[in-house]
């Protein structure tokens, strides 16, 4: 048992508490913070850039709900978006203006989408988009890259096995055989291994996260999104983007708009609910009318398109302007920058793109899930340790990406370089 959890705070009297009635004491696993080795936070609230636990400590947020608070936590003009809404309603199961206008503005945005089906989580609308792509294509296998998370899709919680191009395993018990059988998973960035996969399988459908964020932010290698795409287009295999963390992040447009490599279907949420459960998946008419009830794939949810989740979302979208990407690019270019100079000689590095940062605790970047997973994991998570104890909270696993916002001040980032810089110095 880790200090923390034999100490008498608030967090751990809620923590003891939880493990009797959730499972590890969370609703989802990364927050049990086990990767980094100590016992979870209890957030009381949150605002702009900072959050405050019950026991009273404010921290720096570079997690903002990993993703979905591109403008930080309580931002008046969301909230006062999501009160009017819940004022008249909410949820009818029926049809709302909102949601054509929410729609109308993210195909406005993302150049791959001119329509749309809502969600509630990103797990379900990459789910509906590989039922659409398996159908469209009439094919049933999928390629994923090693270290890329989809949600918790069946099919897609395969890991890879030794090999270039590997049958998946999978992943977690309760995963049957046959579904992760039917996804091929290659490492990132093997141009070798892809064409392999495409030449021994009959694929549906490609998925990619295009900045991949879910092994730590390992950009594409130059040229490899291009690859991905005039391979689908060869073989008539569907290119599926996963936005769900790019998307409306790294540009308005996300990745798409950013690399110029158009996919045929985009998987979309966090950003899109702005904090509340909504996710979207969307592409071109003739594909999106094979969805119920315009076509035969049959797709649904009682709370899709739920309007305070779309009041969330078209109000953080509306922030989202020329001005607000620029400052989340000086931001994040701050961020890295500070935390690079904090690292001084030491063997770390730092990756970023507009709105993501990963310090990763090896010599070199990593290229692919297996040089990320042989990072110095157990420095990476004795460093949060100390970053939380300075007041910075960073995503607790060396596989995810920092989330800085537009609600990051430079104050916030000169305190969390120094705290940086204090917390190498401790650690390494
Ligand atoms: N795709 C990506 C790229 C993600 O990062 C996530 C969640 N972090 C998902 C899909 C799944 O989304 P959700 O947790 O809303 O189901």
């Amino acid at each position: 048992m880790s200090a923390s959890s034999l100490s008498d705070t608030r967090s751990s009297e809620l923590y003891r508490r939880a493990l009797h009635v959730l499972p590890g004491g969370v609703n989802s696993p990364v927050r049990a913070m086990r990767a980094i080795g100590r016992d979870p936070i209890f957030i009381e609230r949150a605002s702009g850039a900072e959050l405050t636990d019950v026991d009273g400590n404010v921290y720096v947020d570079y997690v903002c709900s990993w993703g979905p608070l591109i403008h930080g936590h309580a931002h008046p003009e969301i909230l006062e978006a999501i009160t009017a809404a819940a004022a008249n309603g909410t949820s009818f199961g029926a049809p709302t203006a909102g949601e054509v206008e929410l729609a109308e503005a993210v195909s406005a945005r993302m150049p791959a989408v001119d329509m749309l089906r809502m969600t509630s989580s990103g797990t379900e609308a990459s789910m509906s988009a590989i039922r659409l792509a398996r159908a469209a294509t009439g094919r049933e296998k999928l390629l994923k890259f090693a270290g890329a998370y989809h949600g918790h899709v069946d099919g897609l919680l395969a890991a890879a096995g030794s090999g270039l191009a590997t049958q998946g395993i999978p992943s977690s018990p309760g995963v049957p055989e046959g579904a992760a059988a039917a996804t091929v998973v290659v490492p990132w960035n093997d141009e070798e291994a892809v064409k392999a996969a495409f030449a021994e399988h009959e694929l549906a459908a490609v998925l990619v996260e295009p900045y991949p964020a879910n092994m730590g932010l390992i950009p594409p290698a130059p040229g490899f999104l291009e690859l991905l795409r005039d391979l689908c287009t060869g073989y008539e295999t569907l290119l599926v983007f996963d936005e769900v963390i790019t998307g409306f992040r790294v540009a308005p447009g996300g990745a798409q708009e950013l690399t110029g490599v158009l996919p045929d279907l985009t998987v979309m949420g966090k950003i899109i609910g702005g904090g509340l459960p909504a996710a979207a998946f969307g592409g071109p008419i003739a594909l999106m009318e094979q969805i119920a009830p315009a076509g035969e794939v049959y797709q649904a949810g009682t709370l899709s398109g739920n309007p305070l989740a779309v009041a969330a979302g078209r109000a953080t979208l509306a922030l989202l302007d020329e001005q607000a990407y620029m400052s989340l690019s000086d931001t994040t270019r701050a961020l890295a920058d500070g935390l690079r100079e904090a690292a001084g000689d030491h063997p770390i590095s730092v990756t970023s793109t507009t709105g993501l940062v990963t310090v990763f605790f090896a010599a070199e970047p990593p290229t692919d899930y297996a040089s990320a997973a042989a990072c110095d994991l157990d420095t990476y998570g004795a460093w949060c340790r100390a970053l939380l104890a300075r007041g910075v909270y960073p995503p607790a696993s060396q596989f995810e990406a920092w989330f800085p916002s537009t609600a990051h001040t430079a104050d916030h980032i000169a305190r969390t370089v120094e705290a940086a810089a204090a917390a190498f110095a401790e650690v390494l």
